[in-house]
Parts: structure tokens; sequence; C-alpha cells
């Protein structure tokens, strides 16, 4: 996926953020913040969206959350955060490698 902007990221060919990396995962510091707490955690193998989820490569998505439940509380967030995944481009979804955001830090409000 040579023209994806997050495959790009996580090669370092375009400079980030980094909040944390592991073999499967890389989190980094969203470009535009909106909250005072702003990542996103993204496979490392390419995966357009959450609609390309299958069996097989499903546990990375697991393990994205374990991740994110590990730094909520590194991090001093894990009373109050908000996790979102934009599924195409009705849903917002701006960037097609599979992508979660992870919001904290303000009070949020309700989503629904
Ligand atoms: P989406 O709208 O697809 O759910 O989210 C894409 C996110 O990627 C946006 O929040 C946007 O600010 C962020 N973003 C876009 N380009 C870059 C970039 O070059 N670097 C970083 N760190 N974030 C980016
Ligand atoms: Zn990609």
């Amino acid at each position: 996926m040579n023209d994806c902007l997050f495959c790009k990221i996580i090669a370092g060919e375009i400079p980030s953020k980094k909040v944390y990396e592991d073999e499967l995962c890389y989190a980094f510091c969203d470009i535009s913040p909106l909250a005072p707490t702003h990542f996103l955690v993204v496979p490392k193998a390419h995966l357009d969206s959450a609609a390309r989820i299958t069996e097989e490569n499903a546990p990375v998505v697991g393990h994205i959350f374990v991740v994110i439940a590990k730094l909520a509380g590194e991090m001093g967030f894990s009373d109050g955060f908000r996790v979102v995944t934009n599924c195409g481009q009705s849903a917002g979804q701006t960037v097609h490698h599979l992508h979660f955001h992870v919001l904290a830090g303000k009070e949020l409000g309700s989503f629904h």
C-alpha cells in the first residue's frame, strides 16, 4: 500500500509523534487533536477500515484494545476516554487505513 498515509507513518517515511509501538500496532498523536489527549492506534498490517475485519485479522483489533487499556492506565485517563473508528465516507473516514481514535482529557459528552 505505497500510497497510504498511515503506512508511510508506520514506516517512518512521514514523521509522527509516537505514543506506543509493538510488532502489531503503532500509536501516534493526531495532527489535529480534538481533545487534550487524542492519539490514533493503527494495525501495522494495512487494512482499509473496520468493514474489512474478518475472523482471520480480528486478533489485531483485540490486541489494539488491550494496548489502549494499558496506555489509559499508564497515561492516567482510564477513568474516562472514548475510542472511535470512522468507517467509510459517510462516517467521515478520511484516511483509509483502519485507525482507532483515542480521546480523553476533557468532558466528552454523550455521543448518541
Ligand atoms: P478519520 O477522519 O479518517 O477518522 O481520521 C483521520 C485522522 O488522521 C484525523 O483526525 C486527522 O487529523 C489525522 N491525520 C491526518 N493526516 C495526518 C498526519 O499526517 N499525521 C497525523 N499524526 N495525523 C493525521
Ligand atoms: Zn496503510
